[in-house]
C-alpha cells in the first residue's frame, strides 16, 4: 500500500519533471536571446573607453570572444563590423575600425558591441570620447561658375550624387583589405582634411578629405586591396575612382587625368588606377584622397597611423591619448 503511494508520487514528479523539460526547451527555442540576456544590462561603458579626435581612426578590439560567430558595433547610429584577428601565441580576438566623422560634435558618446553565439547574444559597452580638432580655414578663389552652380549644374550635381550612393549602397560584406596601406601618390601632403571652406567669399561644405600635390601625370596608387566599385567623371571631383576595401571601408580618388581601372576591377594595394591631374573643381594639379569608414568621412592618414605592422594585427596598447599625430588608441581597460 505505501509502496504502492510512493511508485504513484514517483510517477507524478516525473511526469511533472517531463512536462517541465519540454517547457523549458520550447520557451528557448522561442524566445533564445531572451533566455541568455536575462543577466542584467551592463552599465554604459563598463567593457572600457576609448578617446579620439574628429576625423580619427579608432581600432577596437574584443578579446577572448573565441566562440563568438558574429560580432558587430553601433555607434551613432552607424554599423561597426568587427573581424576575426589572429596573432600567433595569443587567444583570437575580433577588432572593428571606428571612424569618428569630422563633424561628429565632441562628447561622450555609447559604442554598444553585441557578441553572437549562435543562437546567444550579449552585449559589451564602450564609451567614447570625441575630442574637438583643429582645423583650418582656407579662403579659395574659384572661378563664378565653378562656385555658384546655375540651375544645370545643380541638377547634373545632384544627379552624380545620387549615382554615387547607388554604387555604394552595397558594401563588400567581406574584408578585402590588409594592413598593409599605401600612400597613394608620392607628393606634398596639405593638411587640409576638415578644413572650413569659404570659396568667393562663401562658406562651403567642409573639405571631406586630403589633398595631395603632385605633378601633372603622377602615378595615383589603391591604398589597399579592394574592388572598383565606380569609376566617374563629375562636375566636382573631376575624373574619380571609388574603391570598396569590404567591411564599409572605402577610399576615392579625385581629380585625375586619367582612369586607368574599370567598374568591377580587383585592385591590390600600390596597384596604379589613375594619373594625377586637375579635372573637376580643382585650382591646380593634385590628388584628393577621401577615405569613409561606416558612413564616417575620416582623415586618409590615420590609416597609415594605424598600429598595423607587417602584416600584423593591431597592436596591443597605444596610450597617448594627448598625441596628435596617433590617430588610433587602445581601450583602457576597467576589466579583464
Ligand atoms: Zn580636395
Amino acid at each position: 500500500m505505501i509502496m504502492t503511494a510512493l511508485k504513484q508520487t514517483h510517477a507524478r514528479i516525473s511526469r511533472l519533471d517531463r512536462t517541465l523539460i519540454i517547457a523549458v526547451v520550447l520557451l528557448s527555442s522561442i524566445f533564445p536571446v531572451e533566455l541568455f540576456s536575462n543577466t542584467p544590462p551592463v552599465p554604459k561603458g563598463f567593457d572600457g573607453q576609448y578617446s579620439g579626435k574628429q576625423g580619427q581612426v579608432l581600432v577596437v578590439k574584443v578579446k577572448g570572444e573565441e566562440q563568438a560567430t558574429e560580432v558587430k558595433g553601433t555607434f551613432l547610429k552607424r554599423t561597426i563590423p568587427f573581424f576575426r584577428e589572429f596573432r600567433p601565441g595569443e587567444p583570437i580576438g575580433y577588432v572593428g575600425l571606428l571612424g569618428i566623422d569630422m563633424q561628429d560634435e565632441p562628447g561622450t558618446y555609447e559604442l554598444a558591441v553585441e557578441v553572437k553565439q549562435g543562437e546567444q547574444a550579449k552585449q559589451l559597452s564602450f564609451n567614447v570620447l570625441v575630442a574637438k580638432e583643429k582645423f583650418i580655414v582656407e579662403h579659395l578663389k574659384l572661378p563664378k561658375e565653378k562656385v555658384d552652380l546655375d540651375e544645370k549644374a545643380t541638377a547634373r550635381w545632384k544627379a552624380e550624387q545620387e549615382q554615387v550612393k547607388q554604387a555604394l549602397a552595397e558594401d563588400s560584406r567581406l574584408k578585402l583589405w590588409h594592413s598593409n596601406f599605401v600612400e597613394p601618390v608620392n607628393g606634398k601632403r596639405t593638411g587640409i582634411f576638415g578644413s572650413v571652406r569659404i570659396m568667393n567669399g562663401q562658406p562651403r561644405n567642409p573639405h571631406n578629405g586630403e589633398d595631395i600635390g603632385a605633378p601633372l601625370g603622377a602615378d595615383v596608387a589603391a591604398t589597399n586591396d579592394g574592388i572598383v566599385r565606380i569609376t566617374v567623371d563629375h562636375i566636382f571631383s573631376g575624373k574619380g575612382v571609388f574603391v570598396d576595401h569590404g567591411l564599409g571601408f572605402y577610399s576615392m580618388y579625385f581629380h585625375l587625368s586619367e582612369v586607368l581601372v574599370k567598374d568591377g576591377d580587383l585592385v591590390t594595394a600600390g596597384q596604379i588606377i589613375g594619373k594625377v591631374g586637375a579635372t573637376g573643381r580643382a585650382t591646380g594639379p593634385h590628388l584628393h584622397w577621401g577615405v569613409k569608414l561606416n558612413g564616417a568621412r575620416v582623415n586618409p592618414y590615420s590609416l597609415l597611423e594605424l598600429p598595423f605592422k607587417n602584416g600584423s594585427s593591431p597592436a596591443n596598447s597605444i596610450a597617448t591619448p594627448s598625441s596628435e599625430t596617433t590617430s588610433a588608441l587602445e581601450a583602457v581597460p576597467v576589466k579583464q
